[in-house]
């Protein structure tokens, strides 16, 4: 079964492509790229009814592509069955597997690799790739975001898809307990390959900070790869002497890497920080250079920086969103598909020589929140992935915002109304008491307000948690 979802020789080909296509001029780079993009037209018109409609009914051309209307999640979750080009996938079955945790990483149809989208923006999404999709994600982790000088690989995307670095001990500490792409891949490495899985663990950001600490301080790793929220707050535990690992490299991915939290983390850890870019929907979108830059892998995407109103915004300009087209996975087309996040795309050619773009990310950057701790004086850090995960998993409620309003009190703000909306209120109350009793806090009060218009997409995605005001 799982040689469908690990298939030797598409990785080997897709090897070879990424390793050609890292020194191969741009304009090699772009052929390729439309080359592939007028193949994922002709896929998608020819076994999508969603986007059939959309192409029209004659023959496809990759010009066609520009004319194509963006999309978003919701439009395509709520059409699955029309949008993915393999009618045997159905969502009722795919989100039944997704609700149980006890089946991560376990090959969907004996085929298909499945994961959803910790749900940032709405509801979550479910995305299935194929052995080809994954064989390029496989591909890309392995040759370009090797870090370099350091003599092994490293995790890129939260995808622990490293496959040579097997003298490093990996650890990843992310949101845990549902089918993300994070715990996906790092679970589907370790069945592939055993010497993997004994070289590489997943933490939870859910659990007590001082329990990851004694778990991190047990396991000792060589390479941690977290969110830099995640990796700030354990920047802070080392700071204090209670966190004393000596990582070669800490690895950020999921959330923006600020100058200054790099600064911070590479400071405690004496390493260096190496930030990626990638989603659920294109697992490694981005990787990071010696120069610190990050760039964009257009041999196997597209990415679009647009406005509001979907127009695209020239090099050198922060965009409002950014569409992505994913050209690897033939299985759920992505095409023209609004990720949401900020981009600024730019032209000029990197000194490390790279023909690849380089990009710059303004994505999803919460407030990590500081509550009293039951010692004197202590602080007792709520990490904002950790609080999202509680929300979603434990309550249910995707569409929210978090807000401190005074030091022991949080406000929660849900779109929901009436009587649903208040008892969804009633459980996130409950739920993230208990959370903040758990990380070791005194006990807090949870205020809410439902019916209320919660920021979404693009801007929701950046201030889900936030502090004060
Ligand atoms: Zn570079």
């Amino acid at each position: 079964m799982l040689r469908q979802v690990f298939d030797p020789l598409h990785l080997q080909a897709a090897t070879l492509d990424v390793v050609a296509g890292s020194h191969a001029p741009r304009s090699l780079l772009l052929a390729r790229q439309q080359q592939r993009l007028a193949r994922l037209l002709e896929v998608a018109h020819a076994g999508s009814a969603l986007y059939r409609e959309r192409l029209g009914k004659k023959q496809v051309r990759s010009s066609d592509w520009l004319r194509l209307p963006p999309v978003t999640r919701g439009e395509l979750m709520a059409r699955f069955q029309d949008w993915v080009t393999d009618p045997e996938l159905d969502l009722d079955a795919l989100r039944a597997f997704t609700a149980d945790p006890g089946r991560i990483a376990e090959p969907w149809l004996g085929k298909y690799m499945v994961w959803e989208s910790s749900g940032t923006s709405g509801l979550p999404g479910i995305f299935v790739q194929d052995a080809q999709a994954l064989a390029v994600y496989d591909a890309l982790e392995a040759v370009r975001h090797r870090v370099r000088g350091l003599g092994a690989g490293a995790f890129g995307a939260f995808a622990p898809l490293d496959l040579l670095g097997l003298g490093d001990r990996h650890a990843l500490v992310t949101a845990t307990g549902g089918h993300f792409a994070s715990v996906c891949s790092l679970e589907r490495l370790r069945r592939i390959n055993p010497w993997i899985g004994s070289n590489a663990r997943g933490f939870s950001i859910q659990q007590p900070a001082c329990d990851l600490v004694e778990a991190l301080n047990d396991y000792a790793p060589t390479m941690l790869a977290t969110y830099p929220s995640a990796a700030s707050m354990l920047a802070e535990e080392a700071e204090h002497g209670r966190l004393r690992i000596r990582p070669r490299c800490v690895i950020t991915g999921g959330e923006t890497l600020s100058t200054a939290a790099r600064a911070r983390i590479s400071r405690a850890f004496g390493a260096p920080v190496r930030g990626s870019y990638g989603t659920s929907e294109f697992l490694p979108i981005a990787w990071e250079c010696a120069q610190g830059h990050l760039h964009l892998n257009e041999d196997w995407l597209l990415l679009e920086p647009v406005d509001e109103h979907h127009r695209p915004v020239p090099p050198g300009h922060l965009s409002h969103t950014v569409l992505l087209t994913n050209l690897a996975n033939h299985v759920q087309p992505l095409i023209r598909y609004d990720l949401g996040d900020r981009v600024c795309l730019h032209t000029e050619r990197c000194a490390c020589g790279s023909p690849l773009p380089v990009i710059q990310v303004r994505g999803r950057r919460d407030d990590i929140l500081r509550v009293p701790g039951r010692q004197r004086g202590e602080t007792v850090s709520l990490l904002p992935l950790a609080l999202c995960t509680v929300l979603e998993e434990e309550c249910g409620v995707f569409d929210f915002q978090l807000q401190q309003r005074e030091q022991d009190t949080l406000v929660v703000r849900l779109a929901l109304e009436g009587p649903e909306g208040q008892s969804a209120i009633e459980r996130c109350r409950e739920a993230l008491q208990a959370f903040a009793i758990a990380q070791g806090a005194q006990p807090i009060r949870v205020l809410g307000e439902a019916g209320c218009t919660v920021p979404r997409g693009r801007s929701g995605k950046a201030c889900r948690v936030m502090l004060g005001g």
